[in-house]
């Protein structure tokens, strides 16, 4: 299936096209068609299965058909969402999907200085993506009225359990106009969530996915376990053993990402990273280089990486692992996009071991861990490591 026989809008599809999507995943050839015409959705999907552009793209052209230039701008879709990254990640797709069309939405998130986004709000917004408190204190001081809303999505309802966040979820809702179209996603349907659904939802249709799998089916996915000291030989091995012709490196920080640079470069391994220090001119040329294959690594921090599309990567390294288990999932979904076929390795020492066992309760599945190595993790990392079978490949789907 294709966009086109969505029967979306010639700007959204041109939009699209501008992202390089050409099929729509699994989860947006179901919700798509669902929320054009108007009806509820249940949604059970995780981040890296396409999910934000399954309601995005719907929403907009909504939005957009039934627009009254003569009226002033009113919010008219919520989205709720628990954490400020996924928050920015949803602003930034609906601003892709909508770049040409007049629409426009604003982000707002707590533990930052609230005048900006109030400045935003007053200048008019149609969709508002928001993390639950900072949009019950904005409520609260009249900065937002959501007496016009249309569309409410919830986003990640499980993680907003997680986090302590149902209560404000429930007053949200209390806040918004029963009449309207809900779109409800959760990773997960454990039973409070589940009566959650039911008390918000009218009519729903169910979408599921299996997780992220549908996304990465073809990413082959391994751990490494290795001591801090030795990642960047490791990371040179792996490297030159999987004949890597161009690899997406991330690491925590942006000084992590400089100094490997350096040492990747003093090994003939062309490098440049790409960080919140350096301009958008140099991030862009660096992007640039490497997308045509003059640079061999281009090392990211998450931040950074969040923006860049390139299509068909064939190789990320996690060389420090992410303590977000969801990021984990939005690294490696940058390899094997659209069909194509990818690896992402991760490097873990001692203190990421935490992370890893996150990232696969969040996926479903256990990592292949690769033992016989080079630069084997010495103490308590290596004695787990032995009782680990050797996998060579990967990703199977877990239902
Ligand atoms: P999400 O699950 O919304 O976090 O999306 C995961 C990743 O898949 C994002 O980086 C999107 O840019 C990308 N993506 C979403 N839809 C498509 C599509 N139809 N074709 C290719 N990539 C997509």
């Amino acid at each position: 299936m294709t966009f086109k026989e969505l029967d979306l809008l010639e700007p959204i599809l041109n939009a699209l096209n501008t992202q390089g999507y050409t099929n729509p995943t699994p989860i947006q050839e179901q919700a798509i068609p669902i929320v054009l015409q108007g009806k509820d959705i249940m949604g059970c999907a995780q981040t890296g299965t396409g999910k934000t552009a399954a309601f995005a793209i719907p929403i907009l052209q909504r939005l957009q058909s039934t627009k009254n230039p003569e009226q002033k701008r009113v919010i008219r879709a919520l989205i709720v969402t628990p954490t400020r990254e996924l928050a920015i990640q949803i602003d930034e797709s609906f601003k892709d999907y909508g770049q040409n069309l007049k629409l426009q939405s604003a982000v707002i998130f707590g533990g930052v200085n609230q005048t900006s986004q109030v400045n935003r709000l007053k200048a008019g917004v149609d969709i508002l993506i928001a993390t639950p408190g900072r949009l019950l204190d904005l409520v609260q001081q009249r900065h937002i009225n959501l007496r016009n809303l249309e569309i409410f999505v919830l986003d990640e309802a499980d993680r907003m359990l997680d986090m302590g966040f149902i209560h404000d979820v429930k007053k949200i809702i209390k806040l918004i106009p029963e009449k309207r179209q809900t779109l409800f996603f959760s990773a997960t349907m454990p039973k409070e969530i589940t009566s959650l659904a039911n008390s918000i939802l009218t009519n729903p249709s169910h979408v599921e996915v299996t997780p992220v799998s549908s996304t990465a089916e073809t990413i082959q996915q391994e751990i490494y376990f290795v001591d801090t000291e030795n990642k960047k030989d490791l990371l040179i091995e792996v490297l030159n053993i999987n004949k890597v012709e161009t690899a997406l490196v991330f690491t925590r920080t942006k000084h992590g990402a400089d100094k490997l640079v350096k040492i990747l470069n003093r090994n003939q391994i062309k490098s440049e990273a790409i960080h919140g220090n350096k301009s958008q001119n140099a991030r862009q040329n660096a992007l640039k280089k490497f997308k045509e294959k003059s640079l061999q690594v281009l090392v990211a921090t998450d931040i950074a990486a969040r923006g860049i599309d390139i299509d068909q990567l064939e190789f990320v390294v996690n060389y420090d692992i992410p303590n977000i288990p969801e990021t984990y999932v939005h690294r490696i979904g940058r390899t094997g996009r659209a069909g194509a076929s990818g690896k992402a390795v991760s490097f873990c020492n001692t203190e990421e071991r935490a992370y890893v066992k996150d990232i696969q309760k969040l996926i479903g599945l256990n990592i292949p861990v690769v033992s016989d190595h080079a630069f084997p993790a010495t103490g308590k990392i290596a004695e787990k490591k032995v009782q680990q079978p050797r996998v060579k490949r990967v990703w199977q789907k877990s239902r």
